[in-house]
């Protein structure tokens, strides 16, 4: 984007004294102070700002769900559109990333910390703990960093040229990377904890959970996550697609089918679309790319001699539960019928390879994450997590901020060590 479109985005800003974009930001970053620096050319200065809360400036401003976060709370909301805080992020992230605008660093201390998972939390964690002087290496399983911002949201969203220059600005700090290691494969946490003063465990949650309906084990039933992170797709020429979910890997995972060239692809929700995990403008982008929505729709069963033939759905009312903070779908009774269809990709939530997670010796919660308090500590001394393997809301900012929640309590843990 231009200088000149940014500068027009923050004349819209009023400077509000209690400034709720910041209260709606995951990671708590100050719209209303960068947004002021900018407006005034001092690009450089919003910069540092911005690297008080974030290292991921250039990536958040272009894909975290700004209308359910900052800008969801920008007051010129009730008056017309929110202040395009995203955009104006993006840009400050961007010149600092073009006039290497460096990151202040202390000196290094004789401290070493391990972070095992190069997505959002790990390396938000790393470049933290490294700029307070801490001796930092990232084990990864991929021979590349950055986790679901790679393998999972696709090019057309984030750029993948401009992701790995905000990696390098990361790693450039000087933090050492094991690219190719894996949890559980290649080293224990045991050895990690022989070896370092504490760990962070970041290494998500990236298997497609599955709806428990009949057909789910049939030859075309393919779980989402998984077939972002592989990029290997059967050929979609003349076949129909049908989509289970409503977030963002349902969103990402329709686009990618339908440019690949399926003839049909059906995101089916068992919400409306305001009630949907997804930004309402992914929504309209996917419509706009020919993905077709069927809201308030639940799959019963996935069925066919072989392979996948059709899926038996039903519609669904919206209503009211007292424990329930969003609105709950109940099937309507005999609105059942059957869609032909020759794959069916599950994009319904993800969860953390068990075998791994099972032989960490630490405590899970019910849902079978990490278990974490409120800094990221898990139920063994100088071990840490945050990010999707905790069950962190999951976006990027919020992955982000734990990574960076869990490095302040190491520094605070490793104080008087
Ligand atoms: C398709 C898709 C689209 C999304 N779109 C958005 C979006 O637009 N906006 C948004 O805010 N959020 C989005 N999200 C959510 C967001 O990407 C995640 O919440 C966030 O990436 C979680 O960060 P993380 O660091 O916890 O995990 P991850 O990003 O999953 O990173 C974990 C890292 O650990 C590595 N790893 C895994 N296992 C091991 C192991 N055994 N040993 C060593 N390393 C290991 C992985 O390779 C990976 O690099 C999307 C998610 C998906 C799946």
């Amino acid at each position: 984007m231009k200088e000149k479109d940014i500068q027009e985005k923050t004349l819209k800003c009023f400077s509000c004294i209690k400034k709720p974009c910041q209260t709606g930001c995951p990671l708590n970053n100050n719209p209303e102070a960068f947004i002021k620096l900018a407006k005034e050319g001092n690009y450089e200065e919003a910069y540092y700002l911005l690297l008080e809360t974030t290292v991921l400036s250039s990536v958040c401003g272009r894909i975290c769900p700004h209308s359910k976060q900052c800008q969801g709370k920008c007051i010129r909301v009730k008056i017309d559109k929110a202040v395009e805080i995203g955009a104006i992020e993006a840009f400050i992230g961007d010149m600092g990333l073009k006039n290497n605008w460096y990151i202040k660093l202390s000196p290094l201390n004789n401290k070493k910390v391990a972070v095992v998972g190069g997505g959002p939390s790990g390396l938000t964690c790393a470049a933290f703990l490294r700029r307070n002087g801490y001796n930092v290496t990232i084990y990864e399983r991929h021979n590349y960093l950055g986790g679901l911002l790679y393998h999972g949201i696709p090019d057309f969203r984030l750029d993948k040229t401009l992701l790995k220059r905000v990696i390098d600005n990361i790693i450039s700090l000087g933090i050492d990377v094991k690219l190719n290691k894996s949890i559980g494969k290649d080293f224990s946490l045991e050895d990690l904890e022989n070896q370092y003063d504490a760990v962070f465990l970041g290494f998500g949650a990236n298997l497609s959970s599955k709806m428990n309906i009949p057909g789910e084990d049939l030859d075309g039933v393919i779980g989402g996550n998984e077939l972002l992170e592989s990029n290997n797709h059967p050929d979609y020429t003349d076949k129909i697609v049908v989509v289970s979910g409503g977030g963002n890997v349902a969103m990402d995972v329709s686009r990618t089918i339908k440019r690949k060239g399926a003839k049909k692809v059906y995101v089916i929700y068992r919400r409306d679309a305001k009630e949907s995990p997804a930004d309402m403008k992914e929504i309209e982008d996917a419509k706009e790319e020919g993905v077709e929505f069927l809201f308030q729709h639940n799959i019963l069963g996935i069925y066919g001699k072989y392979k996948v033939e059709k899926v038996e759905v039903i519609k669904t009312e919206l209503v009211k539960k007292e424990e329930d903070t969003r609105l709950s779908p109940i099937n309507i009774e005999g609105s059942n019928y059957y869609l032909s269809c020759d794959y069916v990709v599950m994009a319904v939530g993800s969860y953390p390879e068990s075998n791994i997670i099972n032989s960490l010796g630490i405590k899970l919660d019910d849902r079978g994450r990490i278990l974490i308090d409120k800094e990221g500590h898990t139920s063994k001394e100088k071990i840490f997590a945050g990010g999707d393997v905790a069950g962190t809301i999951s976006t990027v900012a919020f992955a982000s901020r734990a990574g960076r929640d869990a490095a302040y309590a190491i520094m605070e843990y490793l104080k008087d060590k």
